[in-house]
């Protein structure tokens, strides 16, 4: 086995003009997979957005290796807060028509217009004030961890997201708004689509909560960011304070636990409690249980035909109709012993009867 090379997460991102963003994927997937680098990148003509594991020695190398290629000379690499070494375990590089979905009409509005960016420290002085602050990431995203007082957005996409806010805050169009996101990308697009909805005093957390943990943890203050970063890799999400923001979609306990139903057809995100991942085996369900319980053979068997692992993220935001929907699952599963008949067809294919 190999040994375990320490490894460090980072992400960057870069508005910027890129000609032909297919020959800097060929490019940057021949350098960076000389260097051991994982991870999930996207490039557009608008510019890259790169969330990345590499071994930690390499640092220096893969930081010139980015200084050399004048479109990304100079961009700040924002450092996880929390690594465990395992973010990411291959490399993707996708070239995609815009760098986050964000559903705007491109080209009907001044996208360089944005927010004005602040720092950790202008941004707490604001938020102590009083300021309006606005999450700009998805209901799950919030579930775990957030400003204390911020406006917390119901919707689960960052297009839903932008509507939802810009009906939420029609009222402040005078006030000053404060947006922050993981880091930072998503309120570039966020903080010039609410000035050209004629939002007069748009700031954004500049780098985002990643790079204002390391800020106050740098200058030895406390986070007023609480409980934890979601983020999109194998982690899910990053330790900030120890605070439980979250509740549980299951029992309704205080818990800061996010995880994906492991029934591969499902992989449902839900905030979960530890005892509750125990009772249904990691599972969203009772349904999704009784089948990752199966044996391994009977489960590839039922999976014949059915999408797996879908790579849309969806979460459960109702935690009232999902309990609703565990506990009539349990019910129908005490009177008729599962939950999916059509099993006794998979398990006699699987195991012979002898
Ligand atoms: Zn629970
Ligand atoms: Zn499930």
């Amino acid at each position: 086995m190999e040994a375990m090379v320490p490894r460090t997460t980072l992400s960057f991102y870069r508005y910027v003009r890129l000609e032909d963003p297919w020959a800097f994927r060929g490019e940057l997937l021949r350098q960076w997979s000389a260097l051991g680098v994982f991870g999930r990148t996207y490039l557009a003509h608008e510019g890259v957005n790169a969330q990345v594991s590499l071994p930690t020695a390499l640092l220096h190398a893969f930081r010139n290796i980015l200084n050399a290629i004048p479109e990304f000379t100079g961009v700040p690499l924002k450092i996880a807060v929390e690594e465990n070494g395992r973010s990411f375990r291959k490399l993707t590089i996708k070239v995609k028509p815009k760098l986050v979905a964000d559903g705007l009409p491109d080209g009907t509005f001044d996208s360089t217009n944005v927010g004005e960016h602040l720092d950790a420290g202008t941004f707490d002085l604001l938020h102590q004030d009083g300021a309006t602050v606005v999450d700009m990431r998805n209901n799950y995203e919030c579930a775990i961890g957030h400003f204390e007082g911020a406006y917390l957005p119901r919707s689960g996409t960052f297009r839903d997201v932008l509507h939802e806010v810009t009906d939420a805050m029609a009222g402040r169009r005078q006030e000053s708004i404060l947006l922050y996101c993981t880091g930072g990308i998503r309120c570039e697009k966020a903080s010039a689509w609410l000035r050209h909805q004629g939002f007069s005093n748009v700031c954004q957390l500049h780098g985002g909560i990643i790079d204002y943990v390391r800020q106050v943890r740098a200058q030895g203050r406390e986070s007023r960011f609480k409980g934890r970063n979601f983020v999109f890799d194998d982690r899910l999400s990053e330790r900030i304070t120890d605070d439980l923001l979250g509740t549980c979609v299951q029992c309704g306990q205080a818990t800061d636990r996010i995880a994906n139903c492991m029934e591969e057809s499902c992989n449902l995100l839900l905030v979960q409690c530890p005892q509750c991942a125990a009772k249904y085996a990691d599972c969203c369900s009772p349904s999704c249980r009784e089948i990752h319980l199966l044996p391994v053979e009977a489960q590839r068997e039922w999976r014949k035909g059915r999408v797996t692992r879908s790579t849309i993220t969806k979460a459960v935001t109702n935690a009232q109709a999902h309990q609703e929907l565990i506990r009539e699952q349990e019910a129908a599963l005490a009177l008729n012993g599962t939950l999916h008949p059509e099993l006794s067809d998979v398990t006699r294919k699987v195991i012979p009867a002898s």
